[in-house]
């Protein structure tokens, strides 16, 4: 195991009371990045006392392996214009920053008021890209990790409460 359900759950209330103060007297667009993104947004939002509407994108890039492919596809798109809204990314875990570049680019290219990205998990060894993240929860090794939304290879695992690294 590598994070436990309770420290999880403890950087999910202080970054949801951080961004509360944020996005005071503010109306936002709170964007999980599916699949893996939904449970830590959906914890996250219960920590906000901040009007906010939920929208959803959707990306792929590893397939089916534990190495990314290099190459992103959006397999699903919001439904509300996000131009002059102030949109949160929320995002599971940025490896070489493919991913989240090639969304905040889509994003930015819809005119929203403003873009902020928080993310659950940073593995910053594999940086390929620069990426601009407003927050990160925890910084791991370079290891291929699941649970608490993220999946083991073949899709199954996303259910489980703590985060937990693949054998080497
Ligand atoms: P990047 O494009 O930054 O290399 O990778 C980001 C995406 O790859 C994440 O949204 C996530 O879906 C997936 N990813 C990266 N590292 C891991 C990992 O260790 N485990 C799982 N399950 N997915 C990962």
């Amino acid at each position: 195991m590598l994070i436990s359900s309770e420290r999880i759950k403890d950087g999910i209330r202080k970054l949801g009371a951080k961004l509360t103060d944020l996005y005071a007297g503010k109306r936002i667009v709170v964007i999980p990045l599916l699949k893996g993104g939904f449970m830590f947004a959906a914890d996250l939002v219960r920590f906000m006392d901040v009007d906010l509407q939920i929208e959803f994108l959707g990306a792929s890039s590893y397939g089916e392996q534990t190495e990314t492919s290099g190459e992103v596809r959006l397999t699903l798109d919001t439904a509300l214009p996000l131009s002059g809204r102030h949109v949160l990314l929320v995002e599971d875990i940025i490896d070489t920053g493919l991913t989240l570049a090639y969304i905040q680019k889509l994003i930015k290219s819809r005119n929203p008021a403003s873009l902020r990205t928080v993310v659950l998990l940073d593995k910053i060894t594999g940086r390929k890209i620069d990426s601009e993240i407003n927050e990160c929860i925890f910084n791991i090794p370079d290891r291929f990790v699941f649970g608490y939304g993220l999946d083991s290879p073949g899709g199954f695992n996303r259910n489980l409460s703590d985060i937990v690294a693949l054998k080497e």
